[in-house]
């Protein structure tokens, strides 16, 4: 089979599995072998295969057969190159019961990409990312815990993961674990299932570092909650650090017991906020030059960026995949990405996080920003005071809007799409020499989208 069929397969199990799954545990697997009805999948822990195998294998197993395939039996194989949150062996401290927890320690796998230096820091997530540095030093303990919540999206699991790499660097003796709630309940059931509840307890219990990602997960799970509040405070009463997070405030999950929520209400609660425009541009400027290094050759057009970071205003998670899409469309077709491309590349993405900006309401504000009549937006007088102006707000919506040149020249007082098309490159060349231009721009956008 060529990866580009089991790429399709995984499109189709995204839909079968939700994307949180399918990000989890679909996303890491690597195809590796596939003959004889047995498919062979490298994963990046033991955990993981088992995991894997008891939730996922039969839905596995149809797709690949849909898609020509019939898969009889999934096996998985460990890959060695994946990075783990393991703790280095202290040597000298370990005693002969900690070697043997090491074994085990069912850290879920790290993303390498997911570190300090390539988060972009913004207003909305700067109290996290300081709370989460400050953790990363592994002095003292100053918070427990330390509790990020927000939604899908904005960097928790991101900052999650820079703090386990960073004590890794920083603290190779301490014991880190970095898993979902998810994980934990998984590892909990399995240990009461095979009777080893001792070992998980202190294998949990003999760790410097917890970190336990979407807890909102074991919210309803009353058993797993009780022993994660066991858990819980024997770390804390052992001064060892302990770091969440949620979607959601603790206050807010609902069916989680009080008593937890009160302790996780103890430490430092912090929140990232949605993205604003600064952050999302910062990001996506950072994320380009990675692919810049990938995809050699591709010719940016000026005004991209800003326009993704306008329009694409709900998770980063979707502005890096739209980003990604881009530049593959790009390469593929030999283009250089220009705001068409994006428009028509992006389409589905675009109308989906629309704001609904409507193109009137974009000639009101910079109607009003220049002190023109609202009425010579769709008049004919081409007096450079008023035409500029005009070319303004065709830009604006051009770039704002899902509308297309026909349907903005219709509004513009019935121009022709070229005559909108002429507006919006005028003023693509004016932004880059007249900087008064381009302030003025900023400023209307911010007021748009405010
Ligand atoms: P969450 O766990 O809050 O749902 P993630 O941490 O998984 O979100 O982030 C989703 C994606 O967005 C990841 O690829 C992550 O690297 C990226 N991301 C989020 N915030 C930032 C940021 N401030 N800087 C760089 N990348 C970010
Ligand atoms: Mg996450």
């Amino acid at each position: 089979m060529t990866n580009e069929a089991w790429g399709q397969v995984r499109e189709e199990l995204i839909k079968r599995v939700g994307r949180n799954n399918y990000v989890t545990w679909i996303e890491p697997l690597k195809l590796s072998h596939l003959k004889n009805g047995v498919a062979r999948f490298e994963v990046p822990t033991i955990f993981f295969g088992d995991w894997v195998q008891r939730n996922y294998a039969d839905q596995i197993r149809t797709q690949l057969s849909t898609a020509g395939e019939p898969v009889d039996r999934l096996e998985f194989t460990v890959s060695t190159g994946a990075v783990r949150a393991q703790p280095a062996r202290a040597a000298a401290k370990a005693t002969p019961r900690r070697a043997a927890a090491d074994e085990e320690l069912p850290g879920a796998p790290l993303d390498a990409r997911f570190t300090f230096d390539s988060f972009v820091v913004g207003k909305p997530n700067e109290l996290a990312h300081a709370a989460a540095r400050r953790v990363a030093e592994g002095g003292p303990v100053t918070f427990n815990p330390l509790f990020l919540y927000g939604g899908v999206g904005l960097g928790k699991t991101h900052l999650m993961h820079a703090i386990a790499h960073e004590l890794q660097t920083r603290r190779p003796e301490l014991r880190v674990l970095y898993l979902s709630a998810e994980q934990f309940m998984y590892r909990f059931v399995q240990a009461l299932r095979e009777r080893q509840i001792m070992d998980f307890k202190e294998l949990f219990r003999s760790v410097d570092v917890l970190m336990v990602d979407d807890v909102q997960f074991i919210a309803g799970k009353d058993s797993t909650q009780e022993e994660f509040f066991h858990t819980f405070n024997a770390l804390v009463d052992q001064n060892k650090q302990i770091v969440i997070s949620a979607d959601r405030a603790p206050g807010e999950i609902k069916d989680l017991e009080d008593r937890i929520k009160s302790r996780l209400q103890c430490g430092l609660v912090v929140d990232l906020h949605p993205t604003d425009y600064e952050l999302r541009l910062g990001i996506l400027q950072q994320k380009v030059d990675y692919y810049r290094s990938q995809y050699r050759g591709l010719v940016l057009a000026d005004g991209v960026l800003e326009f993704l970071a306008h329009r694409i205003t709900s998770n980063v998670r979707i502005l890096e995949g739209a980003l990604t899409r881009l530049f593959a469309f790009a390469s593929l077709v030999g283009r250089e990405i220009t705001l068409d491309l994006a428009q028509d590349c992006l389409a589905d993405i675009l109308r989906s996080s629309d704001r609904k900006l409507s193109i009137e309401e974009i000639q009101r504000k910079v109607a009003e920003h220049y002190n023109i009549r609202l009425s010579d937006m769709i008049g004919p007088k081409r007096l450079r005071n008023i035409a500029r102006p005009r070319q303004v707000a065709m830009y604006l919506a051009k770039q704002l809007t899902a509308r297309s040149l026909p349907e903005i020249g219709r509004r513009f007082g019935g121009r022709d799409h070229t005559t909108i098309m002429h507006g919006v490159r005028k003023i693509e060349e004016l932004m880059a020499t007249d900087s008064q231009l381009s302030d003025d721009l900023q400023l209307l956008r911010r007021l748009l989208q405010g």
